[in-house]
């Protein structure tokens, strides 16, 4: 629908739209207009092209074009310009990786690396169609990413790393909390969401596991209920912190943070592998978001087609939103992967259909960030978030189905053009904000500078001369 005589400043004609509407409306030879930030037209191209004057019109013919995507967990920096390097050996343990090598390595950089991991990081999402992401609250320099971030024109919410905990029982952890309790407070004030306008703004974003005290996780519940934010943070990818919740507290983790008043719809918690029934009822209860990083899950042998629950998460309403963790930027796999791996672990080839992939990848994303009127679907008066995928790929073939195609066989390279904010950021594949060139020859640079820094040695797994 749209009003006669329309003003737009982009008509796209002929395209077919996954819109994701309430009544999931796919729309061939569709046409969809913009006015600077906002989508102000969608619908059949016969009914709207001639009512629409826009000062620039494209053929939309090759294209099916989807909302932007949602990352419900990525970590932006050390990652992106270190992937490569092995972390630990085949016989350090989880933790032994954490304590020895991921974290060392990104305590080692410097804003200016920071920086340039998070241009990596959103030039990667944008790549694979991602227009919205939550970081993973690892982020150390966050006035230096900020920066770099605002460049590449991506929707995020970050968070500045913050350990509360003193594991030390000889350490002051009123001070260590209130320290704590004071980036999150920094960053919310320095970044502010503007009621989620802001197209980059922090969040209390926590690391999770058992890095926080209960005043913590208090402090940053309140913050995001306070301004209308959401907390988000890792938890119980493996039996670790079951165990340590236990232990400490006697009960499981989602229980204690039950216990302590900080599960409910601000808070979205990223792994939930090891969870047990009273868990999933109190994520059911809480209204408590889920993500789901299938690739870290099973590359990191979590164990999902034993004790994942996400099946379970989706028929009783949790809302489970895709993340990538950084260990691959294409949003659209990871919705593919957690179906083929709960299909094959069920015996159960209807289970998560392509439907749910896209949705998870975008409506659920955008209820995640508390942004349903504002993202996750094409529709009038939402925000200008959205992917050209190119059906002239030999993969495609003809189109019958667009959603089961795209969902389940396009090809990841398929993702032509991107929209963020009304802004063109990514066009016939190639970025239009930054200096692609450049930032990959300076992500070299960085990566190998950061990795000299640490002087751990690069276990190859084969001999390399
Ligand atoms: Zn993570």
């Amino acid at each position: 629908m749209s009003a006669p005589g329309l003003q737009a400043d982009l008509l796209i004609t002929g395209a077919t739209l996954i819109t994701l509407n309430a009544e999931r409306q796919v729309i061939e030879d569709a046409a969809l207009a913009i006015t600077g930030d906002r989508i102000v037209a969608v619908g059949k191209r016969e009914a709207l092209a001639s009512s629409i004057v826009a000062r620039e019109v494209l053929d939309g013919r090759r294209f099916v074009i989807t909302p932007g995507f949602v990352d419900g967990h990525i970590h932006i920096t050390g990652d992106p310009i270190t992937r490569g390097f092995a972390r630990g050996g085949p016989d350090d343990s989880w933790s032994d990786k954490l304590q020895r090598w991921v974290i060392p390595i990104f305590k080692a950089q410097t804003a200016e690396e920071e920086r340039i991991a998070a241009q990596v990081a959103a030039l990667s999402m944008i790549r694979y169609g991602t227009t919205t992401f939550v970081e993973a609250g690892t982020v150390i320099q966050l006035d230096a990413v900020m920066d770099g971030l605002a460049e590449t024109g991506i929707r995020g919410r970050v968070g500045q790393w913050v350990e509360g905990r003193a594991f030390d029982p000889n350490a002051d952890q009123a001070a260590a909390s209130a320290a704590a309790i004071a980036i999150l407070e920094g960053e919310v004030e320095r970044y502010p969401d503007e009621g989620g306008e802001a197209r980059l703004a922090a969040w209390p974003i926590l690391v999770g596991h058992s890095t926080n005290s209960d005043d913590v996780w208090r402090a940053a519940k309140a913050l995001a209920d306070a301004h209308g934010l959401r907390v988000s943070a890792h938890m119980s990818p493996r039996s670790g912190d079951p165990e340590w919740f236990l232990a400490k507290y006697n009960r499981r983790p989602l229980e204690h943070l039950s216990d302590i008043g900080v599960l409910g719809e601000s808070v979205m918690l990223t792994h939930l592998a090891d969870i047990d029934d009273s868990e999933l009822d109190l994520l059911v209860e809480s209204g408590a978001g889920a993500i789901h990083c299938p690739h870290a899950a099973l590359q990191g042998g979590f164990g999902l087609a034993h004790i994942g629950k996400f099946p379970e998460m989706l028929d009783r309403g949790v809302n489970v939103t895709l993340g990538t963790d950084g260990v691959a930027a294409d949003i659209l796999a990871a919705g593919r992967l957690m179906a083929s791996l709960f299909r094959d672990a069920r015996r159960d080839q209807e289970l998560i259909p392509a439907t749910a992939i896209l949705e998870m990848a975008t409506l659920h994303g955008a209820r995640a960030m508390g942004w349903s009127s504002r993202i996750g679907s094409l529709e009038v008066g939402k925000k200008a978030d959205f992917v050209l995928h190119d059906t002239d790929l030999p993969e495609w073939g003809p189109i019958f189905d667009a959603v089961g195609q795209l969902a389940l066989s396009a090809p990841s390279s398929g993702v032509h053009s991107v929209w963020i904010d009304g802004v063109r950021v990514l066009d016939a594949g190639r970025a239009t904000l930054i200096d692609e060139a450049k930032l990959r020859a300076d992500a070299r640079q960085a990566g190998r500078a950061v990795i000299a820094r640490t002087n751990l040695p690069n276990r190859t797994p084969w001999p390399v001369s």
